[in-house]
């Protein structure tokens, strides 16, 4: 076993941490407290190659494997988990299925921008549907030329930013054996009958976008429908595999920051006449972050390592969402003990980390739907 990073993948971590670190870092905290979702921080990142990592070059993307993708997303949430939010839903949410499943010209009309300054969402959540996709309200209505989209969607990150393109829209277009039979279609912002409202007031991820999105009788051509007509829960749901996989980025990535803040302050805060991670008591807690975050790279990597030899992935990205998001909320507790009354303030970071980590354990598949996921993949 080989467990190095390439040359390549060591050279990409070292520059999105240091674009990480000299430009998210710097404003990650206002935009937070603002709740401001950066177009020109999100643009630069665009610029950096952030966006479109494993898209093909011929549409404008960089090429690369999953690993170095979810380096990168690891990286970001080291430091901000909105940024990484904004990175990992565009790539593997937004982008994710049109690469996939897009026909050459759909793929042609949209990847080489939302490789470069656009972003696309990706939706399946309703007010009814959550967990269960299924409970899908919205439909699509074809009356022989058009389809006809009505309905809402909620939750949906990066659907209604001025620089959002489009999203990806789950919809009921038939009935067989008196069951719904969905369809995914390609739908731009700018169609008619096509609002998008932003959904303020998270308790994280505040200064990434979450949008609220209306259908009402917006009119489309067949060219809009992603895939197969029928196919739309098939693709939604093989989409959510991959994404599960930036997700456990975002927890390794946050685990990884709150354990770093939390060691340097433990070296430099002197209670008794000595540095308090002299104290067992809190030497061990520390101990512990660094065993578990350990463990979650380990269990993450693979996955990706499957996912890059093409082989089936979609316990272990379940799994590894599960663990590294569950093991971001443990090292941000006892970081937060550790910091004692500074860890609460919002000058000190990790106040911002202690909320961010609270989303990944519910988006993409809550910890107890991911339960029934890889209970069901070991035959329970
Ligand atoms: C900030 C944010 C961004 C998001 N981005 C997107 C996005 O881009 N696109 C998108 O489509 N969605 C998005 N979502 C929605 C997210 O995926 C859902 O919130 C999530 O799937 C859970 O659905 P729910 O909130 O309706 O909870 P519910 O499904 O109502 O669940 C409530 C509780 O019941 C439990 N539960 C439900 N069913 C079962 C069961 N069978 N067995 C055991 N327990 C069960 C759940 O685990 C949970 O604890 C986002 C959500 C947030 C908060």
């Amino acid at each position: 076993m080989n467990f190095d990073l390439t040359k390549e993948q060591e050279a990409l971590r070292q520059r999105v941490r240091d674009f990480a670190e000299q430009v998210v870092k710097p404003v990650a905290r206002e935009n937070d407290e603002q709740q401001h979702f950066d177009v020109e921080l999100t643009l630069k990142m665009g610029k950096n190659g952030l966006l479109g990592m494993v898209v093909p070059k011929e549409y404008g993307g960089q090429g690369l494997d999953n690993l170095s993708y979810i380096i990168a997303v690891e990286e970001l949430a080291r430091v901000d988990g909105s940024t990484a939010a904004t990175i990992a839903a565009g790539n593997s949410l937004g982008i994710g299925p049109i690469l996939q499943y897009g026909t050459e010209q759909q793929k042609q009309r949209y990847l080489p921008r939302l490789c470069k300054d656009r972003i696309w969402g990706f939706g399946l959540t309703e007010e009814d549907a959550g967990s269960d996709s299924r409970g899908t309200k919205t439909t699509a209505q074809y009356d022989g030329t058009l389809w006809h989209l009505n309905g809402s969607k909620i939750f949906i990150t990066n659907s209604a930013t001025p620089i959002t393109l489009g999203t990806t829209v789950q919809a009921i277009s038939d009935e067989k054996d008196g069951k719904p039979v969905f369809t995914a279609l390609l739908v731009e912002n700018k169609k008619e009958g096509f609002t998008q409202t932003p959904m303020d007031d998270k308790m994280m991820w505040r200064a990434s976008n979450t949008g609220k999105l209306v259908f009402n009788d917006v009119r489309l051509g067949d060219d809009c429908i992603l895939g197969e007509p029928g196919e739309g829960s098939h693709m939604m749901l093989a989409s959510l595999d991959s994404g599960r996989l930036s997700i456990a980025a975002m927890g390794l990535g946050c685990a990884q920051g709150a354990y770093e803040m939390a060691l340097a302050y433990s070296k430099k805060r002197v209670q008794f006449g000595k540095p308090v991670c002299k104290f067992q008591a809190v030497a061990f807690k520390l101990a512990d972050m660094a065993v578990k975050i350990e463990a979650a790279r380990n269990l993450l990597y693979h996955a990706c390592w499957l996912k890059d030899q093409h082989r089936p992935f979609g316990k272990e990205a379940a799994m590894a969402k599960l663990y590294c998001s569950e093991v971001a909320a443990e090292v941000c507790d006892n970081a937060v003990q550790v910091m004692g009354g500074h860890g609460l303030l919002k000058e000190f970071d990790m106040e911002r980390f202690y909320r961010d980590q609270r989303i990944l354990q519910i988006g993409e598949g809550t910890s107890e739907i991911l339960r029934l996921v890889i209970s069901r993949a070991i035959g329970c």
